[in-house]
């Protein structure tokens, strides 16, 4: 399981494995604490993880906005959860 995370100093997407604490930020350098970020999204591997920041960040960028709003990162955690149930495993 990987937890979708942003990075507070350069703003990238990024994800860390759910049993680590920390990870450095692979642009800026910076600590992320598993704790002291936002988490978007819960997922299953880290080929899910790559694609929705790819998806995460072209949306902001095309709707010109910094950050997903609290109704925004439900909805993604929903489109997920229907993703993973509607897939063949
Ligand atoms: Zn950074």
């Amino acid at each position: 399981m990987y937890l979708i995370i942003r990075c507070q100093n350069c703003a990238t997407f990024t994800y860390i494995d759910r049993f680590q604490n920390w990870k450095l930020c692979p642009v800026c350098g910076e600590t992320m604490q598993r704790n002291g970020v936002q988490e978007y999204l819960d997922v299953e591997n880290h080929h899910d993880a790559d694609a929705i920041i790819a998806e995460l960040e072209r949306y902001l960028h095309q709707n010109k906005k910094v950050d997903l709003t609290a109704e925004e990162t439900g909805k993604l955690r929903a489109a997920y959860a229907r993703l993973v149930g509607s897939s063949i495993r």
